[in-house]
């Protein structure tokens, strides 16, 4: 491994940082971690906490779960706890459960790259299985950076760091174990979390891990599309959208993960495009930051829009009648982007939906309204419509039209919904009228 990067681990040369030395307590561990951790111990095994929820703890956050790993193999953990179950093909994992909570026990994993057969690289150095168990100095390569790599003794409460994490925890700087051009390569998703990690915990990168980045960003599109859709979802709906969507493009990420929301931008009306797509994740950060509930296809609508409607609107120059334009395009953009992300099924109808809501907005006149506001993704689509009103794509007029609607009594909403009288009372004009708008909802309402 590389020499020159200090962050290797070395046996012997290891840290311990004793309970007064740190602030790692009992009482922000979750009771049924505890348990595992003591029922393993009594058992005779060694019992550690890693991972995310020791570097959460030492910085005095909820961790989001308990990992723990010791030197039981995954069938000695199954008979130490009935509620227990194995999962994993590629590497063994013990789930312990307590109702709703999930204790993940892992058995520490085997040893790095050379002297190790069983594991399988592919022609680029990507990991693609390592199913072999190891010691604690061995486990620590499996970790990506410094600061997930402390594991935290239930023997006696202290901390144990192999390579620096403790320090940089303390600088907040996130620095890959080892060389990081290797470490992107063997796992290509070190470059997502690397920013994951960044943006949660206000770390910065390390000058290396950045070039490092710079330089492989590429390597993602390898990565099967399914968990780049996982990755995507955790990076997008953590509360920090903005920031991240800003990082994942200073590092050229972003057009790995969303080609054509990324060319899209390149594609400025007035500053309008960006703007769609930052107030929806502006938004969606203040849900998150207020309590409330964000949905993934929401934001994956926002980030095709520009895409669908711009492919859209190339249709219809060419011809095409604006609703089976727009339904094109959306299948063309999404087709397109599931090379790159996955995008379940249930996601992409979804997206559908609150795109081809729309166009269905501008009719204002007769049933429509009231048929529309019954649909199931109306809400979904009403909020779409606000953003694109707020961001100069759509009338702010009409958005408020739909406020006022929603609001109004039924009484009120049929007076909205009448045809002006000119239409009425112009006998010799009724039917040039009639025709006019029958094209004109054609054209605007259908989808
Ligand atoms: P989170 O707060 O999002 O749960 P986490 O650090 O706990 O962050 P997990 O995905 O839960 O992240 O992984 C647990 C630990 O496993 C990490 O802290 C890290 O040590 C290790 N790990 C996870 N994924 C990778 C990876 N792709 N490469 C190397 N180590 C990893
Ligand atoms: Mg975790």
């Amino acid at each position: 491994m590389s020499a020159r990067n200090e962050a290797v681990p070395v046996a012997g040369q290891v840290k311990i940082y004793s309970r007064a030395e740190h602030n790692v307590s009992r009482s922000q561990i979750s009771e049924n971690a505890l348990k595992v951790l003591y029922r393993l111990q009594k058992e005779g095994f060694d019992a550690y906490l890693v991972g995310g929820c020791v570097r959460d703890l030492l910085l005095g956050r909820e961790p989001k779960d308990f990992d723990v790993v010791t030197n039981a193999d995954p069938d000695q953990v199954r008979k130490v706890f009935r509620n227990c179950r194995l999962i994993g093909r590629r590497f063994r994992l013990a789930h312990v459960h307590f109702g709703r909570e999930i204790i993940e026990v892992a058995t520490f994993r085997g040893a790095g790259e050379e002297q190790n057969d069983k594991q399988v690289l592919n022609k680029e150095g990507r990991l693609l299985r390592d199913n072999v168990y190891g010691t604690i100095e061995e486990d620590v390569w499996r970790r990506d950076f410094t600061v997930n790599a402390l594991y935290y003794n239930i023997k006696d409460f202290s901390v144990v760091d192999y390579v620096g994490g403790m320090a940089d925890h303390k600088t907040g700087t996130l620095r890959l174990i080892g060389d990081p051009e290797m470490r992107f390569r063997e796992d290509p998703v070190r470059m997502l979390r690397a920013v994951r990690f960044a943006v949660k915990l206000g770390f910065k990168l390390d000058p290396e891990c950045e070039k490092a980045i710079h330089n492989d960003a590429q390597l993602l599109a390898d990565i099967p599309s399914a968990r780049l859709y996982d990755e995507a979802i955790k990076l997008f709906l953590s509360g920090y959208a903005l920031q991240t969507f800003e990082m994942l493009r200073h590092y050229g990420l972003f057009q790995v993960l969303f080609p054509a929301t990324e060319n899209s931008l390149a594609v400025e009306e007035d500053g309008f495009p960006r703007l769609l797509l930052i107030k929806a994740l502006e938004n969606s950060d203040n849900r998150i930051a207020e309590g409330k509930t964000v949905t993934a296809y929401f934001l994956l609508a926002a980030f095709l829009w520009e895409p669908v409607r711009i492919l859209a609107t190339e249709k219809v120059a060419q011809g095409e009648v604006e609703y089976i334009a727009f339904q094109d395009a959306a299948s063309e953009i999404i087709a397109r982007q599931i090379r790159s992300t996955a995008l379940p099924r249930h996601i992409s109808m979804a997206m559908r939906e609150v795109w081809s809501l729309q166009p269905k907005f501008n009719a204002r006149i007769g049933s429509k309204p009231s048929r529309l506001i019954g649909h199931p993704r109306f809400r979904a689509g009403y909020d779409f419509l606000l953003l694109r009103a707020e961001t100069g794509g759509a009338d702010p007029e009409l958005a408020e039209w739909w406020t006022r609607y929603q609001n109004a009594s039924e009484n009120e909403q049929r007076k909205m919904t009448q045809p002006p009288r000119r239409a009425q009372s112009n006998k010799s004009g009724r039917k040039r009228s009639y025709h006019k708008k029958a094209n004109d909802s054609a054209a605007k309402t259908e989808s």
